[in-house]
């Protein structure tokens, strides 16, 4: 059984970004017929805010990403703290005692020497006593993992490939801080091997994350750590996605705008997201696919490039279009201005870019309208058309045909004046929709106006 998980921290929105990594751990899942979890990553009590968890749960519920499960790191402590022991007891956990400028110190000499700024496990090196004089001074230890520079770590990313890390090329990561809270990497670590997640799918920032955790996991089993019946027996397969980035570079800047809420307002639907992040910087065409059983089974790690995939606004405006042009009547229906039938949607929505414009032609049926004045050729062929109409099956096709026998004038000459007559403009909703929205008498009304 396939589980993936999206594990946010609610330190802030969603955005373009994180929204994409969500909807590829929620397809993967729904492809496999397996479980999607939503970890909220919430270890950073000063930074993290339940406000922001409810606007992750409810931008996931906008985007239609449901979630079979949710989890809390919060809620979790006293399984860290049980692998923390394991991994201490397994002597893979020392104290350290730098303070941040002391460490500050060590990086900038080791920048300045030319060598990558890797810690140099000077605490690994404290006898007994030293350790206890630093207790003793009151100075709190926080607590690095100790990599096993024994071996590379090796890994076959879903989308990068043969992976391999020299572990004596990373520092020791700090997994516990002086005050007892926990860093990112150790409880995210445990989550996966608790909640049996199989795949873990997530942007390229996390790949040397994923060479450290590797050997976290690896240590957790042979602690004899992931015993419960839940619990993962082997690592997760790991994927990680090539960035986003704007159309003139870093998306950074513009993230705040890129989130939700923001496209919300804009009139964009979250098929449309959705169908655009899908295939974004896969060899798939980008398409307006309402259809998300359609995305999910066509959605393969192995369609991913590794170049940064681009994203950009204007392919996001162009399948929201794609995407209203194709949305049912039932989907929209309370976002309609009042009396717009099913007839009228299928009517206009070729006609929409968003479906917040709809009101504005259905001001095109319900009237009034704004006629252009007519020189008296128009006038006296609109006179006509009012003679001509005979209302029955599709007055349009008939009316034009009537009228195209009795004048000669087709193409242009024959329909322009007609719309500008009945609707005000040049261009438009098909003729042979609108004309029984607008019902028989306001058509005859409109045409007697437009001929006077
Ligand atoms: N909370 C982490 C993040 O938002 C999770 C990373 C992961 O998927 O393991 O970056």
């Amino acid at each position: 059984m396939i589980i993936t998980r999206f594990a946010p921290s609610p330190t802030g929105r969603l955005h373009v970004g994180n929204i994409r990594t969500a909807l590829h751990n929620w397809m993967l899942a729904r492809q496999g017929g397996g479980r999607f979890i939503l970890r909220i990553d919430d270890t950073d009590a000063a930074r993290s805010s339940e406000a922001y968890v409810d606007a992750i749960r409810a931008d996931l519920r906008w985007l239609g990403l449901e979630w079979d499960a949710e989890e809390r790191q919060s809620a979790r402590l006293d399984r860290y703290e049980a692998g923390f022991k394991a991994l201490h007891d397994a002597g893979r956990i020392y104290p350290c005692y730098e303070s941040a400028q002391e460490l500050e110190v060590k990086r900038k000499i080791a920048l300045g020497r030319g060598l990558p700024p890797i810690y140099d496990r000077a605490a690994l090196k404290l006898t007994e006593a030293e350790r206890a004089a630093k207790d003793a001074e009151g100075t709190p230890a926080h607590w690095r993992f100790m990599l096993d520079h024994a071996e590379p770590i090796q890994w076959d990313d879903g989308i990068r490939g043969a992976q391999k890390f020299d572990a004596a090329q990373l520092s020791d990561p700090v997994i516990r801080r002086a005050d007892g809270s926990w860093l990112y990497m150790m409880p995210s670590a445990i989550d996966d091997v608790d909640m049996g997640v199989t795949q873990v799918l997530r942007g390229e920032d996390h790949v040397s994350n994923t060479a450290v955790q590797i050997q976290i996991f690896t240590a957790l089993f042979a602690a004899g750590f992931a015993a419960a019946e839940s619990a993962a027996k082997a690592l997760p397969a790991f994927a990680h996605e090539a960035l986003l980035v704007g159309r003139e570079g870093k998306l950074s800047k513009r993230l705040g705008s890129l989130g939700c809420d923001a496209f919300r307002e804009r009139g964009i639907e979250p098929e449309a997201i959705v169908a655009l992040l899908a295939r974004l910087g896969t060899s798939l065409p980008v398409e307006p696919i309402a259809d998300r059983s359609a995305l999910i089974a066509s959605f393969d790690l192995s369609s991913f490039g590794r170049a940064p995939a681009k994203f950009d606004e204007e392919d996001l405006e162009r399948l929201n279009a794609g995407i209203v042009h194709q949305l049912a009547f039932d989907a929209v229906a309370a976002r309609l201005p009042q009396g717009m039938d099913e007839a009228g949607w299928h009517a206009i929505r070729p006609n929409l870019a968003h479906v917040g414009e709809t009101g504005d032609w259905w001001k095109l049926v319900t009237g009034p309208i704004a006629q252009p004045e007519f020189g008296d050729d128009d006038k006296a062929f609109l006179a006509l058309a009012a003679n001509l109409l005979v209302w029955g099956e599709s007055p349009w096709v008939t009316l034009t045909g009537a009228l195209k026998e009795a004048t000669g004038r087709k193409g242009k000459g024959l329909f322009l004046p007609l719309r500008q007559a009945l609707t005000g403009m040049d261009h438009g909703p098909d003729m042979g929709e609108l004309l029984p929205l607008i019902g028989e008498t306001e058509v005859r009304a409109r045409l007697h106006q437009a001929a006077a």
